[in-house]
């Protein structure tokens, strides 16, 4: 059975098991929860962030999506002696509590643009085309500190789900992000009790969202354990074979994901023993997906990792365009058909109010000053009236009588904003981010029809006779 806190988590964070903690916009840290001690510290196992520490004894058994309160734990001393050992509280998601201080709002402003980047992977995509396969690894960030003695801030406590993981896993390599693998398993149909071949495995970031596509949701006390989807994952790296098996397994995952340690462009994607996987589709985040190809037909040798019996999909994942046009020529020779190449361009916007060039007019029109409010108002019911009167002397004319009141829709706008003053919150305005980071990955899609011959035919006919 599958027992996996990313598809059935418990209402509450619970020890040993993984909670997202989400420390600021962008940042997301992945903790599991002990509630033995680590480091000495005397509060048990905590975790250290830039807005605060949190002692696990404070998370573990809160309600998903609570705000919990940072704890003062004294860093410098481990173990030897904690500065106010009081705890963290937990704040229920309903009842938020202040935001963080200015100065953390400011800084989290100015490192947007950091975080973004890091969020993109800068990778030149001909580098990578030209690069031995091996994939920059992100080095370890520095243990921070400062904030940490300072003991203020707070974080919510999330359930993990593939989403979150692909942003706070340790990236051991370049990862697919969401707004691709979504894209990808929707093209390929990927859908519960399926099974779908990976390659390569990286840092799981596609393999979590692949396990959660082909999961077909039987509850952990099911007895059932056959007929769940599969996932079959392959990666020639050793160490990040054994940090994905770990993971897997970490996260109740080992049912539906098998991790194979392998070079697929020589050794294909067949199981241990032979067996075949027998897959409705297969994503290949590869430098040279052409050089898998050759393991991917009906008739592979010794046994076809295809299931015989559907039409196959598959996607590669390559940053070049020579990397597509190499990929769509080895896919047309090996009969697959409906090729097409996708770049999905994610774009955020950012959404804020601006003050700029706004001073004592305020917010559409609306003045904050109340007396020159109501002289507004005044001068509107005026224009209302006038209006309704022209209408009036134009019945049986399409829309006559319609007249919409600016008086009422000024007033409507003054009591959804109450009281608060209108030319401090400025101008609603968005932006997208440059171009220039939107770029992935082009992914290539194509379909392998099924093996279709007399013998097919015949089957089909003796199912379905046709009277002719
Ligand atoms: N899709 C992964 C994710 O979302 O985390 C990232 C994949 S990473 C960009 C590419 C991986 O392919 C690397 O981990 C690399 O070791 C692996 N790889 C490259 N050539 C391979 C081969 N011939 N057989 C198996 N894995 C290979």
């Amino acid at each position: 059975p599958v027992v996996s806190p990313f598809f059935h988590p418990p209402l509450t964070a619970q020890a040993d098991s993984l909670a997202i903690l989400h420390v600021k916009r962008d940042s997301l840290l992945p903790v599991t929860l002990r509630t033995t001690a680590n480091d000495g510290y005397a509060e048990g196992a905590v975790t250290n962030t830039r807005f605060g520490s949190y002692p696990h004894s404070t998370l573990i058994g809160v309600p998903w999506g609570s705000q919990v309160r940072a704890s003062k734990v004294d860093t410098g001393t481990r173990g030897r002696k904690t500065k106010n050992a009081k705890s963290g509280t937990a704040t229920p998601a309903s009842e938020p509590a202040e935001q963080p201080p200015q100065d953390e709002a400011a800084a989290d402003s100015k490192k947007r643009k950091a975080d973004d980047e890091q969020l993109q992977p800068p990778e030149s995509p001909t580098k990578k085309m030209k690069a031995a396969p091996e994939p920059t690894i992100k080095p370890p960030q520095p243990p921070l500190k400062a904030a940490v003695e300072a003991g203020s801030g707070f974080m919510h406590v999330l359930p993990p789900t593939p989403e979150s993981w692909t942003y706070s896993l340790d990236h051991r390599t370049q990862v697919v992000y969401t707004p691709d693998y979504s894209y990808i398993l929707q093209r390929m149909q990927v859908k519960p009790g399926q099974t779908l071949i990976e390659a390569g495995a990286g840092s799981g970031s596609f393999t979590h969202a692949a396990a959660r596509a082909v999961y077909n949701g039987y509850p952990s006390d099911s007895s059932d354990t056959t007929s769940h989807g599969k996932v079959c994952s392959f990666e020639y790296h050793a160490p990040r074979v054994d940090t994905l098996r770990s993971e897997i397994s970490a996260h109740g995952l080992q049912p539906l994901v098998h991790v194979n340690h392998r070079d697929v462009y020589n050794d294909g994607f067949l199981l241990p023993s032979a067996v075949s996987p027998r897959a409705n589709a297969i994503f290949l985040d590869l430098p040279m997906p052409w050089l898998a190809l050759k393991h991917l037909s009906r008739s592979s040798s010794p046994t076809s990792p295809l299931d015989p019996n559907s039409a196959v999909n598959i996607c590669t994942f390559s940053p070049c365009i020579e990397q597509v046009t190499a990929t769509a020529s080895a896919l047309r020779k090996a009969g697959w058909t409906e090729i097409q190449t996708v770049e999905v361009q994610n774009r955020r916007l950012d959404v804020r109010r601006e003050r700029v060039g706004i001073k004592e007019e305020g917010l559409r029109g609306v003045n904050s000053n109340p007396a020159t409010v109501e002289e507004s108002l005044s001068r509107l019911r005026e224009v209302d009236a006038k209006l309704s009167e022209f209408h009036a002397g134009k019945a049986g004319v399409p829309g006559a009588g319609k007249v919409q009141s600016k008086a009422e829709r000024l007033e409507g706008i003054r009591a959804e904003l109450g009281g608060r003053k209108l030319f401090k919150e400025g101008r609603l305005v968005h932006r997208t981010e440059p171009e220039v980071k939107t770029h992935t990955s082009y992914l290539t899609f194509a379909v392998l029809p099924m093996a279709w011959g007399e013998a097919e035919e015949a089957e089909m006919e003796a199912r379905w006779p046709v009277d002719m």
